[in-house]
């Protein structure tokens, strides 16, 4: 675990570019046309809406200690940077990148972890931003209290950049009647 400025930003910048690397090289190696690469594309970005929503409510509250621990610290103090070790989530991606190419065709398999990646980059900067910014946009707002909601109850709203998940699963939160 690291709480530093530093480290959360270095894993922006790592990512980064693990995902336009993968992307790049999946484009290239690629050998069907543009609808089999917005397939991956589209693929990797639904897979990731899941695995965001798997690791924050089977693995982050639940008691694996490299998440838990760091995922506590959060719930804490959510503006600060506890975040894994900068190298740790681009490593496991780049794991995962290894097995789906034994699987699935290499340019298809690569584009799909590139998507997938991106969708790592924009989970964080959207979580970054929920905590840091304060949104005026109606939609944008009660995109924002999704995860704010969380907060509060730890128990519903897993999911951070969509509620497709917590709807379909369950644990959408859903305000009690007040009693008289
Ligand atoms: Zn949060
Ligand atoms: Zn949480």
């Amino acid at each position: 675990m690291s709480s530093t400025r530093t480290n959360y930003w270095a894993e922006v910048v790592v990512d980064s570019a693990l995902a336009v690397l993968l992307t790049w090289e999946g484009w290239r190696r690629l050998t069907g046309g543009t609808l089999t690469a917005a397939l991956a594309v589209l693929l990797g970005l639904f897979a990731f809406s899941f695995v965001e929503y798997f690791f924050h409510r089977w693995m982050f509250h639940t008691r694996v200690p490299l998440f838990a621990e760091g995922h506590r610290l959060h719930h804490e103090r959510p503006l600060g940077y506890d975040s894994l070790p900068f190298f740790l989530p681009g490593a496991v991606l780049l794991m995962l990148t290894g097995l789906c190419v034994l699987i699935l065709p290499a340019g298809f398999a690569l584009l799909l972890m590139g998507a997938v990646t991106f969708g790592y980059i924009i989970y964080g900067l959207s979580h970054f931003t929920i905590h840091h910014v304060r949104f005026r946009q109606p939609l944008l707002r009660s995109w924002a209290a999704h995860h704010h909601v969380h907060h509060y109850h730890p128990d519903s709203n897993f999911g951070l950049t969509t509620p497709l998940w917590d709807v379909l699963l369950g644990t959408h939160y859903v305000r009690q009647p007040r009693k008289r």
